[in-house]
């Protein structure tokens, strides 16, 4: 089974985010519980919450398909530690977001070195983070997503996301999302079947699918190993239509969210609906 949705929008209250994900047809969803763009936000109203699960419940979605995403302000690998502190209270005020609201994973990108450190350090700056997140939450699992690499940005190769994985104080609670855009655009190639599989044995040699926790389905503007982070429907990028038949039919993939971050929303419904017809 494969639950496929966006990432739907919460404006006017993350209660809304059901019913925006039941309208273009979706048995999975993304959102932000928060404005994405700010620091600071206000704690989630009880009924609020009562409101999210009920609507839940009603449109048939289940927390395990629903992969919420943090705020692009939040650099868990940020040099300066001041800055790192900062990010990681905004990072674990949305896991107790996620909580509150019954969900079970948070999405997140691993973080940015901004050309002031290692990538190495970088990467234990962020591992700290996570595992100080997963000791001070209980059942979200963490879901660190891979980049097309642009700037300084950390997780445009498997290794990062393993070293993440493996470096995790509790590997039950970890996980990655794979974006198909930024697999493209970082050097990945998956838009000929061999080139699918090797790819795909790749990820499972490094990281391992049991850690596959969702998907961001998108097309690329960008080219092949751009390491542009630009996405395009599904099907009128560079990668391709072949790539979303080979995902749709693989077997390794299943039960978790697949998420369309795709630029055109009006055409979500039927992006979803090709998806689905890809499958033989
Ligand atoms: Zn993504
Ligand atoms: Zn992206």
């Amino acid at each position: 089974m494969k639950p496929i949705g966006a990432h739907v929008s919460a404006g006017g209250g993350v209660e809304n985010a059901p019913l925006n994900a039941k309208a273009i047809g979706a048995k999975a969803f993304a959102l932000f519980t928060k404005n994405q763009r700010q620091w600071s936000a206000k704690a989630l109203e009880k009924s609020q919450i009562e409101s999210f699960k009920k609507r839940l419940d009603e449109v048939g979605i289940l927390p395990k398909h629903i992969l919420p995403h943090d705020s692009y302000l939040i650099n868990l690998g940020h040099p300066g530690k001041e800055q790192r502190q900062k990010s990681f209270e905004a990072f674990l005020d949305e896991v107790k977001r996620c909580e509150e609201l019954g969900l079970l994973k948070l999405n997140f990108h691993p973080g940015s070195h901004l050309k002031e450190i290692s990538e190495e350090e970088c990467l234990n700056n962020i591992s700290k983070c996570m595992n100080e997140a997963l000791s001070q939450s209980n059942g979200i699992t963490l879901v660190v997503e891979n980049t097309a690499g642009q700037g300084s940005n950390l997780g445009y190769r498997f290794e990062h996301l393993a070293y993440l994985v493996q470096n995790s104080i509790d590997k039950s609670r970890v996980g990655v999302c794979i974006d198909t855009c930024h697999l493209f655009t970082s050097g990945y190639d998956i838009r000929k079947k061999a080139d699918y599989e090797k790819t795909m044995q790749k990820f499972d040699t490094i990281i391992g699918f049991k850690y596959l926790k969702g998907m961001h389905l998108n097309d690329s503007k960008a080219k092949f190993q751009s390491r542009v982070d630009r996405h395009e429907s599904i099907g009128k990028g560079e990668i391709g239509l072949d790539a979303f038949s080979f995902i749709m039919n693989d077997d390794r993939i299943d039960d978790i969210p697949m998420i369309l971050e795709t630029i055109d929303e009006s055409i979500w419904a039927q992006e979803i609906n090709l998806l689905h017809s890809l499958q033989k």
